[in-house]
Order: C-alpha cells, then sequence, then structure tokens
C-alpha cells in the first residue's frame, strides 16, 4: 500500500530513495494528469529536493526528519512563498505567494517535498471541483464522476496513485467528502488545533486544513506535524486546551437515525448499517442518539458561512491582490475587477453575505444562526456525555456525475452531515465504509466519525483499529 510508513520503511532499508520515489511520482503527473487534472502546477524542482533528500537520509537514517523525501501535494489555497496560489480563481491568477503558511513551516522542517499545487472549487466554495477557474477535476476511480469538492484536486492526487499525502481545507466538508468519494481517510482537526495562517480565508470561525490519506495512521502522522498553537493565529489551540479525550478498548457510538431518513441514498443506507454490525461485532456499543439541532446545520452554514466569505472576499478589490481592470474611476476598478474575476458561485455567496449581514436583516438571519450554532454545540456537549463517538455516513451519496449537481441547493444538501461539525468545532475523521455500484462501477462510500472537541488522538485511535487493521 502507498503509505507514508511504507515508503519511509523502503527509504531505511535502502530498497527506495527518495529522489527514484520523486521521478516515479513526477512521471505519475504527467502521465495520468492529462486526462484527471488534479494538479493546477507541478513543482518540477522537486526532483532536486529529492535529491538532496536521498544524500540527507543516507547520511542520518533513522535520526532523519520523519516525512524526509515524502511527495506532498497540496491545495491551491495554502500559501507557499514564491508559489502562484490563486484558490482556484481568476482573481488570483497570476498571485504569487509571499510568505509561507505556518503548516508548510512545519511540514517542510519534517523534511516533506513539496510536488504541486491541487485543484479545488473557487475559493475553496463547492462540493464537486467543478467551480475552478482552471477547469473540472476529475474523479480517478471513475473519471465521468467528480472526485468532491472543495478539496478535489487533493483527493484526485491522491487517488490516483501519484502523492501518499496530499493537504485540504475543510469549511463544511471540504476535506471529508472528497475523502470520501474517492475511497481516502480525511481529517477535519478540533478548531484551532491547526494554525489557520497563510490560508487563503473562506468562513475564518470554520475553516481547518487537514490531510488526505489512505491510511489513519498517515492522517495522523501528518496532523501531528502540522498541529500545535501558533503566534501568528490567535484562533490556534494547544493540544491541552480542552479536557482530556480517552483512547479505550471499547466505545460506545452513537447514531443519530431521525437525521438518516431524508434524502440519503438507499445504497449508502445499506452499507452504513453493515458498518454498524462490523461495529457490534467487534464488541463495540451502538446507541440511538437525538439531535434535533444538526438538521438546523445546513441552514445555519449557508448563512454564517457567506457572512464570513462576504467579509473575507472583500480584500479582493482590484487594487490589493491580483486581478486589476482598469477604468475611470475607483469604484469603476473595484465593479469592474470583481464582476470579471469572481465565478457565479463566489458572487452568489457574497451576495447572500452581505445581505444576511446588512441592517434590518442582521437579527433575524444571521444573529438566529449564530445562536443555532451555540445551541448545536449544547446539543452535541450532552450527547458527549452518553457516548464516545457519534457517527453518519460522511455524505448522503457516492460521487455524482459531472455537471449532475447544476441546481446549487442539490449541491448544498452533499454536506448535510459534515458541515454541523465544522459550525461547532468538533473533530471528524471520515475513512471508507464500503463501496456501492453505479453503471457497473465500485464506487467507495465513507463513514464520519465525530469526536467531542480536543478528541482528534481518539478519531486516530479508532480509526487506526476499525480501519487500518482490517485493510
Ligand atoms: N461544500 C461546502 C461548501 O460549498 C464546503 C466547502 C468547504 O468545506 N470548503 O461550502
Amino acid at each position: 500500500m502507498f503509505t507514508i510508513a511504507n515508503l519511509r520503511k523502503q527509504f531505511l532499508e535502502g530498497v527506495l530513495t527518495p529522489k527514484k520515489l520523486m521521478e516515479k511520482t513526477l512521471a505519475d503527473i504527467k502521465a495520468k494528469d492529462k486526462d484527471i487534472n488534479a494538479f493546477i502546477d507541478v513543482y518540477d524542482e522537486a526532483l532536486l529536493e529529492a535529491e538532496k533528500a536521498t544524500k540527507q537520509l543516507a547520511e542520518e537514517g533513522e535520526k532523519s526528519a520523519p516525512l524526509l523525501g515524502i511527495p506532498v501535494a497540496i491545495k491551491n489555497n495554502i500559501l507557499i512563498k514564491g508559489k502562484r496560489k490563486a484558490a482556484a480563481s481568476k482573481m488570483l491568477e497570476n498571485y504569487k505567494a509571499t510568505y509561507d503558511a505556518t503548516i508548510i513551516s512545519r511540514l517542510r522542517a519534517a523534511g516533506a517535498i513539496f510536488v504541486g499545487s491541487t485543484n479545488m472549487d473557487e475559493f475553496a466554495m463547492g462540493s464537486s471541483t467543478e467551480s475552478s477557474y482552471f477547469g473540472i477535476t476529475k474523479n480517478p476511480l471513475d473519471n465521468k464522476r467528480v472526485p468532491g469538492g472543495s478539496s478535489g484536486g487533493s483527493a484526485a492526487a491522491v487517488a490516483m496513485g501519484a502523492v501518499p499525502v496530499a493537504i485540504g481545507t475543510d469549511t463544511g466538508g471540504s476535506i471529508r467528502q472528497p475523502a470520501s468519494y474517492c475511497g481516502l481517510v480525511g481529517f477535519k482537526p478540533t478548531y484551532g488545533a491547526v494554525s489557520r495562517y497563510g490560508l487563503m480565508a473562506m468562513g475564518s470561525s470554520l475553516d481547518q486544513a487537514g490531510p488526505l490519506t489512505n491510511t489513519v495512521a498517515d492522517a495522523e502522522l501528518i496532523h501531528n506535524v502540522m498541529a500545535g498553537l501558533d503566534p501568528m493565529d490567535n484562533t490556534s489551540i494547544a493540544p491541552d486546551t480542552y479536557k482530556e479525550v480517552s483512547i479505550k478498548e471499547k466505545y460506545t457510538f452513537g447514531v443519530p437515525k431521525k437525521l438518516l431518513v431524508d434524502g440519503i441514498d438507499p445504497d449508502v443506507f445499506n452499507t452504513f448499517n453493515r458498518h454498524l454490525e462490523v461495529l457490534e461485532a467487534m464488541g463495540h456499543k451502538i446507541v440511538e442518539v437525538d439531535l434535533p439541532l444538526f438538521e438546523k446545520g445546513l441552514a445555519a452554514y449557508y448563512i454564517v458561512m457567506p457572512a464570513e466569505v462576504s467579509s473575507n472576499l472583500a480584500r479582493y478589490d482590484g487594487i490589493r491582490y491580483g486581478l486589476s481592470v482598469e477604468a475611470d474611476n475607483l469604484l469603476d476598478v473595484y465593479q469592474k475587477t470583481r464582476a470579471e474575476g469572481f465565478g457565479r458561485e463566489v458572487k452568489r455567496r457574497i451576495l447572500l453575505g452581505t445581505y444576511v449581514l446588512s441592517s434590518g436583516y442582521y437579527d433575524a438571519f444571521y444573529g438566529k444562526a449564530e445562536l443555532a450554532r451555540s445551541k448545536m454545540r449544547q446539543e452535541l456537549n450532552e450527547v458527549f456525555n452518553k457516548v464516545d463517538a457519534i457517527i453518519t455516513p460522511t455524505t448522503p451519496t457516492p460521487a455524482f456525475k459531472i455537471g449532475e449537481k447544476s441546481d446549487p441547493l442539490a449541491m448544498y444538501r452533499e454536506d448535510i452531515f459534515t458541515v454541523p461539525v465544522n459550525l461547532t468545532g468538533v473533530p471528524a475523521l471520515s475513512f471508507p465504509m464500503g463501496m456501492v455500484e453505479r453503471e457497473g462501477v465500485s464506487l467507495p462510500v465513507g463513514v464520519q466519525y465525530i469526536a467531542p472537541h480536543g478528541g482528534d488522538n481518539r478519531l486516530f485511535a479508532i480509526g487506526k483499529k476499525i480501519y487500518d487493521e482490517r485493510l
């Protein structure tokens, strides 16, 4: 299996070198990415870095940094100094990052080599990677289908076998949902566990960066490299911020059964029920839990998120970053630049966000959504007094076809199980729970485990037992 753990072992045994691996990675990308379009930019100098890593590994052996020589792909909204970072938008088509995101510095210090920048929905708004200015990304498992989104390029890069890990960002499901569609592990940390410094903000109170990998152990390794307090991000937290979330032998898992009736694909539902049977056979306990406010998650998310989007994207005004369309006066520059630079979905969300924040509507919409959010958090904390983790399917359907969800509301429904996690700030892990068949093709579907705040390690422990050990 293509994992960091196996590559590291092969490096140390001397049967593989970072240089050989990188040659294969770059060749793989050249061969496959014309069709898949997972990458916006590929960094050929990665080969030089791999040569250096090969020497360093020969000198330092076991003592070398844990990711030395490991090729990693990075989403197009995470800054790497000197690299073009466009958030897949025309607005930033030629924008070069002027500094490294904190997670980039940490990955680099651990020896990782960045091989390229991955495609995504424009400014991370979407569930299919169809809204990218750089063209759609296809699902490597069935190229008539989407890889999910918004981190679809990151998921596709791992699913096509080019890299063992890619980094994504998750505002409402953008790591977990593409992981589910592409048969991967995807992790959204506790809010604040990972610094947002150097991430292009979408919804600042929701965004977190995390890994897409083939195993839970790899996701854990990458997360631990990236996580930790950062003086450059005041919302980042130390690992001991929340009371300790213990690791156990047997768990009690809560299933919000009432949530699982509406709009969920019957094959996904059956696969999920079979997963619950496996858990019971392993000696875990399954109980039904009530999370009535979770159902309101989508409604609250599509108010809070656009509100934050409209304020975060105000900086792209034609003056400070990227595109600038010439005009006779300043107001026209703003208007023409934004009209030309942003795509439809981004504009829709800016309009929606400006509306819910405008005086007269603020209390009716934004204020209420924030209230619902704190109630959801209360509701969740009460449930976590009774269960160790909550389980849902990650998405209500397997990967859908390119072009199938042209109605934005149909697209938003894909996020029904993932957005409550971002609204409440808890961590969640998605890994494959089985396959469903569509038109003769087997497609993976993911299961989502949600833990209390600070329970990131509990999720890794659960995932390693339930997924990695049974691979
Ligand atoms: N699909 C969700 C949205 O469109 C989530 C996006 C994300 O997590 N970045 O907002």
